[in-house]
């Protein structure tokens, strides 16, 4: 058990390091070394008064200190309502990119491990559908149907060139095909698909 340095008995003592005494600010008397029991002590006796305030100051102290440690004691097991900042959107792209940027399949939405992770958060934010693989799908193939539009007015009516390109990502390789542009004088291109390739386009 380590020494209380924050003992409030010591802000009545100033401590002279050299010769290892504490001096009383009320009555200047010097006690040998800085122990918060020695202050305690010459102040319980010398000024009761004074030893009062100290000792609710204390009290107040040590009461904080026991907060913390129940902090500390918290069992792992015990069900907690925590403060979390998050919302409907963060959660659902969160679960869109572990399919989509991350590669995880659709299936891990109905795993039931993730399910106890996301449920008390889906349940938190009050949301009135789940996040299912269907769910994910449906909200995927929504968000495709908007790219598709999107790329189909910006181009309309506009001349085209097609692009076909080759690349090669994480060991797989892919034919990409893209449309090149021209809109406010600057080359615009947009990625219409992706086709993986069986044998890799570099020809090893
Ligand atoms: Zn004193």
């Amino acid at each position: 058990m380590g020494r209380n340095k924050c003992n409030p008995v010591r802000s009545c003592f100033a401590y002279d390091k050299t010769d290892d005494t504490s001096v009383c600010k009320l009555c200047n008397v010097k006690i040998q070394d800085n122990h918060a029991t020695n202050l305690m002590k010459h102040c319980k006796a010398s000024h009761p008064k004074e030893m009062h305030e100290i000792t609710e100051k204390q009290e107040t102290a040590s009461s904080s200190n026991s907060k913390n440690t129940t902090v500390k004691q918290r069992k792992l097991e015990d069900l907690y309502n925590i403060k979390i900042s998050t919302s409907e959107i963060l959660l659902t792209n969160a679960c869109t990119e572990l399919v989509t940027v991350n590669g995880r399949p659709f299936s891990i939405m109905d795993d039931s491990g993730f399910g106890k992770i996301i449920e008390p958060i889906i349940k938190g934010l009050g949301m009135k559908t789940g996040l299912s693989s269907e769910q994910i799908k449906s909200l995927m193939s929504n968000e495709a149907q908007l790219i598709r539009k999107n790329i189909s007015d910006c181009v309309k009516d506009k001349l085209i060139s097609l692009k076909v390109d080759a690349v090669t990502r994480l060991d797989c390789s892919f034919l990409g095909i893209n449309i090149q542009f021209v809109e406010n004088s600057k080359i615009h291109l947009k990625t219409i698909g992706l086709v993986e390739l069986k044998e890799s386009h570099t020809g090893n």
